[in-house]
């Protein structure tokens, strides 16, 4: 049976019935070598973003961001529900996206009420490689912006909600633009899937299909 792609997940090990993207948070880069035969994404999270010393956290990040399996940057982002400023986290971010333009790799983008800001950054550097936004749940209005602008969109646990923006958007996301995950929840993909099935009104084996071809565009593979 095909696997499910799992987009992104703060869960180790994953499930057998899962092929997951591992998110490595930058105060977990000491056990890189326990994970580094999973796929696994690299970055520094706003969250955990050091306002003196990001350099050397960036430095840490380009260490291991060439290696094969670490095959996104991320999850890096905009939170303006954070202490750190959001100009700070822009620099930091954008620091992030350079470092995947170089090493030419997708990244994973953590945003939290900052989605003018990314907008704005995005039309003006205009990077070359594919934006994911995660953990998706947000109005229709921002989807379609977002979709104007190239990004690809991964869902999650919101979808188990009936009344959530992430359901009521994900008939109007394109298929060919989706990704679903748990992130740091203990949902079982699985149950992502099935709800977002249901919602989409394809069968489960369809819906992961489609997922296989969009993380063989995303990542070349
Ligand atoms: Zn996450």
């Amino acid at each position: 049976m095909t696997q499910f792609l799992n987009f992104h997940t703060h869960n180790f090990p994953s499930t057998p019935q899962e092929k997951s993207i591992y998110n490595l948070l930058i105060q977990d880069f000491r056990r890189f070598g326990e994970v580094e035969n999973n796929w696994l994404s690299a970055g520094i999270h706003p969250w955990y973003a050091h306002p003196e010393d990001w350099q050397s956290q960036l430095t840490a990040v380009a260490q291991v961001a060439g290696h094969k399996n670490v095959l996104a940057i991320g999850e890096c982002g905009l939170d303006r529900g954070i202490l750190l400023p959001l100009e700070t986290q822009l620099k930091i971010f954008a620091a992030q996206v350079k470092l995947a333009e170089q090493l030419q790799k997708p990244v994973i983008i953590h945003c939290v009420r900052a989605f003018n800001e990314l907008l704005q950054w995005k039309k003006q550097v205009k990077p070359s490689v594919p934006l994911i936004v995660h953990g998706f749940n947000n109005k229709p209005e921002i989807m379609q912006q977002l979709l104007a602008h190239g990004f690809y969109f991964s869902l999650g646990v919101a979808l188990l909600n009936p009344e959530s923006n992430a359901l009521k958007v994900l008939k109007t996301i394109p298929l060919t633009r989706l990704f679903l995950e748990n992130d740091d929840r203990n949902t079982p993909i699985e149950k992502i899937y099935e709800a977002a099935a249901v919602q989409l009104e394809i069968p489960i084996s369809a819906l992961k299909n489609q997922i296989w071809t969009n993380f063989a565009t995303v990542f070349n593979q």
